[in-house]
């Protein structure tokens, strides 16, 4: 087996670490990352501008590839013939900090392995679930040796096309952790806030802030599983279609006029 490992922290990140030298253990790895920190980056295809990739030496002498491209950016050229060899998994991660609910939709680990869906192949983003204001350092050990349980699986029962894995892991020791949970997406609660300043020349510019974003903890969902101490694993599709609302959206007239006091009916 072949396994692309890639992330959106960056190819020197200790997280990818752990993960490559894992899932060495299934098969041959090739690395082929960020050379920056890419984390909410979401689902990127870079056109306007030519792509890089050189050669690094991690921190346990293994050689990786480092692009200046997005990570959805490295998947694509790994699977359109950088990498020569047929690549049978890819694994994207280990985030520094958890990817739930809507979190999917800006993370830079999940965008990646949703790359190599559409390609068709099997792919797993996996996210640490670590404290916002953790002081030592993080050993991302265990969350590496879970990965490859779930690796193992994808290997060995394969995923439908169109669906890959998000998986989250508690920041627990092995003895800690209390196993593998399916899980649905649960609700973050965003706190963003807008920032204007003024630069040196006068003009305004904007930073988007706020605290991190919170959580429901709600059972059975990705949020509700870690907070029991369960490896949280979502099953994720592309087909975003909201079957469901169809039928209703069906019925709407396209010719009507709205009055000019309109208020949203959903306020
Ligand atoms: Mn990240």
């Amino acid at each position: 087996m072949h396994i692309l490992v890639t992330n959106d922290d960056g190819v020197l990140s200790p997280g990818i670490l752990a993960l490559a030298q894992e899932m060495q253990q299934l098969g041959k790895v090739t690395i082929l990352a960020p050379d920056r920190n890419w984390s909410a980056s979401g689902h990127v295809k870079t056109l306007e501008r030519p792509l890089r990739v050189k050669q690094v030496v991690l921190a346990d002498q293994s050689t990786a590839w480092a692009c200046d491209g997005a990570p959805s950016d490295c998947v694509s050229l790994a699977l359109h013939g950088f990498v020569e060899e047929k690549i049978d998994l890819v694994v994207s991660g280990i985030n520094s900090y958890a990817n739930l609910g809507h979190d999917v939709t800006y993370s830079g680990t999940v965008t990646a392995a949703m790359e190599a869906t559409i390609w068709g192949i099997p792919a797993v983003a996996f996210s640490l679930d670590q404290p916002d204001n953790f002081a030592g350092i993080v050993d991302y050990c265990p969350a590496a040796r879970a990965a490859k349980r779930v690796a193992q699986a994808v290997a060995h029962y394969g995923l439908p096309k169109d669906v890959l894995l998000n998986v989250n892991i508690p920041f627990l020791p092995d003895d800690q952790l209390k196993g593998f949970r399916i899980s649905r997406m649960g609700l973050r609660v965003y706190h963003d806030k807008m920032d204007r300043r003024i630069d040196p020349r006068g003009k305004p510019y904007y930073w988007i802030i706020g605290d991190s974003p919170t959580s429901v903890p709600e059972r059975g969902t990705d949020i509700g599983t870690l907070a029991d101490g369960y490896v949280s694993i979502t099953p994720i599709q592309l087909d975003l279609t909201a079957y469901s609302l169809m039928p209703e959206i069906d019925t709407w007239d396209w010719n009507l006029e709205l009055p000019a006091n309109h208020a949203n009916p959903h306020e």
